[in-house]
């Protein structure tokens, strides 16, 4: 950085006071000054950059050399690394939180609603998801949602399903998860009461028919409210297109699906439906664990959970082989498939969002989104597509319009990374700074909830 422009060395060195009332931050100016900056789109970055915050709106974007630093700006000098727009998670679950044993995690969680969701959406926040939709919780998680959306609690800027619809009540899972169906016509009503009830999209699950799908769309569609599928066998999939899903969800990742037919994924990408593959938990997660257990006792994981969910999680863990259990039974075989329909999709440039599901065993939020971000890059990306598809396609497949992207006008969700993530994709996973909304969360790699005299209930206060 000792190219950096000298006035902009002394704009550097002021110290900044921080831990200021959340609240009051929105109406300053906020400047990020120094860095390089990756805009969202495929584009080559501009280095050396600024980008100027008023209120919760980017008002200016560009060399540091040509903006002008408003005299009132609280400055955060990033040379040496890199600016980007925040992360959009299109698959998150805010219930649950890498826990690996569903049968012990479902009772624990029952009654502890609040301090799950609060603690999902810090450690995602704290990674860097400034935006995401969480695809299956309970109805408390609506209210979460506009309490998060408010500013009220950290996190990203959340959609949420509620319970899936399904016509399968899987043992383990509890039955606010989901609300189930045994007829087309039952679909339709079940899609209506959560339409009514204020959900954002509509996520179904395994046995969803092409007629229950069509039924849904029926009420759907008019709404406004997309349909997110959780889709795998290839007939699955032709069942959902046809009957109007509007994101097909982790195809191309489960265990008992080999490659798809060409002619699928060509209908896919030609007609540009959405896919967000959900590949990492698969194909880097689990060997991850495997070849360094140690990863379970990260201090960065650990420590973003408070005492009683610490221990809950590590148990989980602990208490025997995590790898005989049914729920990783065909977790080989999955990672040889992923990647084999993780090629097809990057080949056939598919509209691919990213999104992680996290939350599933193993799968830490505060670790899951730089995961899947590189494990697009092993299967194909260039490090700058799958940044874009972190950010800038993933608002766009989500509807949310005013983010994804550092340009004059957008909402201000912005993130800054400790080095080059177009030399090394896994930069993403050294957050130092998170901005959402024009508020800063996390600052020199602290989130603002852990500095003095910022206390939400989660910490039990
Ligand atoms: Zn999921």
């Amino acid at each position: 950085m000792s190219s950096a422009p000298r006035a902009l060395i002394s704009l550097l060195t002021i110290s900044l006071a921080i831990g200021t009332p959340v609240a009051a931050q929105q109406d300053r100016a906020i400047a990020l000054v120094g860095g390089q900056l990756l805009d969202g789109y495929e584009a080559p970055p501009i280095h050396h950059a600024a980008v100027i915050i008023r209120g919760n709106r980017i008002v200016a974007v560009g060399p540091a050399s040509d903006i002008e630093i408003p005299p009132d700006a609280e400055v955060i000098n990033t040379a040496g690394k890199t600016m980007m727009p925040g992360m959009v998670d299109a698959h998150v679950h805010i219930m649950i939180l890498g826990h690996g044993d569903y049968a012990d995690w479902f009772p624990w969680f029952e009654g502890r609603d609040d301090l799950v969701y609060e603690t999902s959406a810090k450690q995602l926040l704290a990674a860097g998801v400034t935006a995401g939709v969480d695809l299956a919780a309970p109805m408390s998680s609506l209210a979460f949602r506009d309490r998060v959306n408010a500013n009220e609690v950290p996190g990203p800027r959340l959609l949420v399903s509620g319970p899936w619809i399904t016509r399968y009540a899987w043992d383990f899972l509890p039955d606010e998860l989901r609300v189930l169906h045994s007829s087309p016509d039952e679909a339709r009503e079940r899609a209506e009461m959560l339409i009514d009830a204020g959900v954002d999209v509509i996520k179904t699950w395994i046995g969803t028919t092409e007629e229950d799908m069509r039924a849904i769309k029926s009420v759907a569609g008019p709404a406004g409210v997309p349909i997110h599928c959780h889709v795998y066998e290839e007939e699955v999939v032709w069942g959902a297109i046809r009957g109007g899903c509007d994101v097909l969800q982790h195809a191309g990742s489960g265990g008992s699906v080999p490659a798809y037919s060409d002619e699928l994924v060509a209908h896919i990408a030609m007609e540009g439906i959405p896919v967000v593959q959900t590949i990492a938990h698969r194909i880097w997660i689990y060997p991850a664990t495997l070849e360094f257990p140690e990863r379970l006792w990260d201090p960065d994981i650990l420590d973003s959970f408070p005492t009683e969910i610490r221990e809950q999680v590590l148990s989980s863990y602990t208490k025997d082989d995590f790898w005989r259990r049914p729920y990783f039974s065909s977790t080989p075989r999955q990672i040889r498939n992923s990647e084999k329909a993780a090629r097809q999709f990057i080949d056939a440039d598919a509209l691919m969002a990213m999104g992680t599901d996290t939350g599933s065993p193993l799968n830490f939020h505060a670790e899951s989104a730089w995961r899947e971000v590189s494990a697009l890059v092993d299967m194909g990306m260039t490090e700058i597509e799958a940044i874009s598809s972190a950010t800038k396609v993933s608002a766009q497949v989500l509807g949310l319009r005013e983010v994804g992207t550092i340009e004059p006008g957008k909402l201000a969700d912005i993130i800054v990374v400790d080095g080059n993530p177009l030399f090394d994709i896994n930069v993403l996973g050294y957050v130092t700074d998170v901005i959402k909304d024009g508020i800063i969360y996390k600052r020199d790699g602290v989130p603002v909830w852990e500095m003095s005299g910022m206390r939400t209930s989660t910490d039990g206060s």
